[in-house]
């Protein structure tokens, strides 16, 4: 089945923070990584709340505080209990160890230039389609126009994965 063309060390699928993180770490660990997005960019198809924290960030990149595109510093936290009729609120205040609020179509999009300087070879436009197995073992991937074979395939689909499923 493999002829020898388009293998590398380990593929991973889906550039959201857990694919970025996991690249640059094996790419940091000397892993040739290929890193395969379906969005035009990564970041594209995703939106969340908001908020990054600092701890697990800094982990990844120990200065994204000055580098990353960042909207605003959160040192306020409120969460509102609620009741039938009425709310509790608690508020706490903390100016090291904060998060920041992001916009993921920014914030990744970095991240994921980050993780090409590391020397992840990063793919977009590009959606897996299955995986590709020999002997009951997974040796790749198949996307709409080619097949990549690596030694390990790392599934950072999301966590609706359905290449997983
Ligand atoms: C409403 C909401 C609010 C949230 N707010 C926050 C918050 O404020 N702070 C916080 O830290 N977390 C928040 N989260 C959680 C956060 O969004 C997730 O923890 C995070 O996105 C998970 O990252 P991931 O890399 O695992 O997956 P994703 O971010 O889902 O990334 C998966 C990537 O894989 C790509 N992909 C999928 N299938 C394929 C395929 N077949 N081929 C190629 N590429 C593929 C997708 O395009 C995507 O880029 C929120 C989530 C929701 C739903």
């Amino acid at each position: 089945m493999y002829d020898g063309k388009n293998k590398t060390e380990v593929i991973v699928v889906g550039a959201g923070p857990a694919g970025i993180s996991g690249a640059i770490t094996l790419a940091r660990a000397g892993k040739k990584v290929v890193l395969i997005e379906r969005g035009m960019f990564a970041g594209s198809k995703n939106v969340f709340g908001g908020a990054i924290y600092t701890v697990p960030t800094k982990e990844i990149f120990p200065d994204f505080e000055t580098e990353a595109p960042l909207e605003r510093r959160n040192i306020e936290h409120n969460f509102m209990i609620l009741g039938k009729s009425d709310a509790t609120t608690i508020s706490y205040r903390k100016d090291e160890n904060v998060s920041y609020s992001v916009i993921r179509g920014k914030f990744d999009r970095w991240a994921a230039e980050q993780a090409k300087k590391e020397g992840v070879v990063l793919v977009e436009q590009t959606v897996v389609r299955e995986l590709l197995k020999e002997n009951n073992r997974v040796i790749g991937v198949k996307t709409e126009l080619e097949e990549y074979y690596s030694d390990i395939v790392v599934l950072a689909d999301g966590v609706n994965s359905l290449l997983a499923k």
